[in-house]
């Protein structure tokens, strides 16, 4: 039996209509709170129209941050935290995708460390603790409302990476499936696709353990269960891939992301493909060389196994209106050197069960033409 750590000290309140009880899980010494979102989502989905009325009724003074664009950067977290500095905010309020309770995590640490976040991201320990987080997602995806992770765009780099400190997993997040029914079918596939491949990679993650293994894949199986019928709008299937993204994050939270989130990045910052759609594209590529290359392929014939018969992972995929050649979202051939020099760095690639080469990884993604 491996030795393990198992934390996790987010309280998750999950249900529908539990957005209503932000009030009461509000810590009330913080009189100051900073909303942090996206241009729309969180009006359409209703959110935050329910958190203002809340925040007046329990007296705490906030300010709306609504900048985050899709694949947060840099500029836009250190705009948001200085916005956090200048109103002394005491607490921040992530509502959105992934994108906006990712800033809103990178806005804590800001505002309480002089540092930028590309240092603390190569390591620089933070001098303060960050403020405390709230995460309220409107997305089934990213499961950033149970991890300890953000991920930010270097737009210098063109490159995308994660940052990973356990003081920034949120005190609290409401995961309230209503707020999720206004996503678009696009949305939903794409964001649904992510959960499904947290699920996935944490299990196969060199750091994988028994327990959970039992989340990963209890994750896996309610995200492959629901998605075509969420992706038709079917309720109760969104409130399963809501649930399920949510178990899917807290399985990353404790195994990571390996070598296939790594492979997707470079198509969002080069091409601006959604991170979920990004992962979809290059799911049969990453899956077919850990059936050949992995040290622990039973692991990988029993995912291969769970997406339907033997070998048919790529008809999964397709079923869902996703292609899987580069070359329909107008990638270049030409790109593949500048991807592999950004993957091969990837810390995702440390935790995955194979010596990964960069020729490796150039014919992965020459695969994918
Ligand atoms: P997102 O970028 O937050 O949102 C995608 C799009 O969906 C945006 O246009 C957004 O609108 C819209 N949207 C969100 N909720 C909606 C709703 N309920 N109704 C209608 N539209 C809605 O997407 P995401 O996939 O959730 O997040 C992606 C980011 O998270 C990436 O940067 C990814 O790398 C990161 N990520 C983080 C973790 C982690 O553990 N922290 C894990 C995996 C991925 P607005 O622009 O108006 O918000
Ligand atoms: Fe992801």
């Amino acid at each position: 039996m491996k030795d393990f750590q198992f934390f996790i000290p987010t309280k998750i309140v999950f249900g529908k209509g539990k957005i209503e009880e932000f009030k009461h899980l509000y810590p009330l010494s913080r009189k100051r709170a900073l909303l942090v979102t996206g241009k729309s989502s969180a009006k359409v989905s209703g959110a935050i129209e329910k958190i203002e009325k809340q925040l007046k009724q329990i007296k705490v003074d906030y300010k709306i941050f609504n900048k985050v664009k899709e694949n947060p950067d840099f500029e836009t977290t250190s705009e948001g935290a200085s916005l956090s500095k200048e109103f002394r905010a005491e607490i921040i309020i992530g509502i959105g995708g992934g994108s906006p309770m990712d800033a809103a995590k990178g806005i804590a640490v800001l505002s309480k460390n002089s540092g930028s976040m590309e240092e603390y991201m190569s390591g620089k320990p933070l001098d303060n603790p960050p403020l405390p987080v709230i995460c309220i997602p409107t997305t089934s995806g990213t499961g950033s409302e149970a991890t300890p992770y953000a991920v930010f765009t270097n737009t210098k780099k063109n490159s995308k990476a994660g940052f990973a400190n356990e003081k920034i997993f949120p005190i609290f997040s409401i995961v309230d499936p209503e707020l999720t029914y206004s996503m678009p079918e696009n949305v939903i596939i794409d964001t649904g696709f992510d959960a499904l491949t947290h699920a996935i990679e944490s299990y196969l993650s060199i750091k994988h353990y028994p327990l959970n293994d039992i989340i990963s894949i209890h994750s896996a199986e309610i995200i492959l269960n629901n998605i075509h019928k969420a992706a038709e709008k079917n309720k109760e299937a969104m409130d399963m891939m809501s649930y399920s993204s949510m178990v899917a994050g807290i399985s990353i939270s404790q195994c990571g992301t390996i070598l296939l989130h790594a492979l997707g990045y470079p198509l969002t910052v080069y091409y601006g493909i959604t991170h979920g759609r990004a992962n979809a594209i290059m799911f049969p590529y990453f899956l077919e060389f850990m059936l050949k290359k992995s040290k622990e392929k039973e692991r990988v014939k029993m995912i291969e196994g769970l997406l339907g018969n033997i070998g048919n992972y790529i008809k999964f995929i397709e079923s869902l209106g996703i292609s899987i050649k580069m070359s329909d979202y107008g990638v270049k051939k030409s790109d593949i050197k500048n991807f592999v020099k950004d993957t091969i760095n990837k810390k995702n690639l440390k935790i995955t069960p194979v010596n990964i080469t960069e020729k490796d990884l150039e014919e992965i993604y020459t695969n994918a033409f």
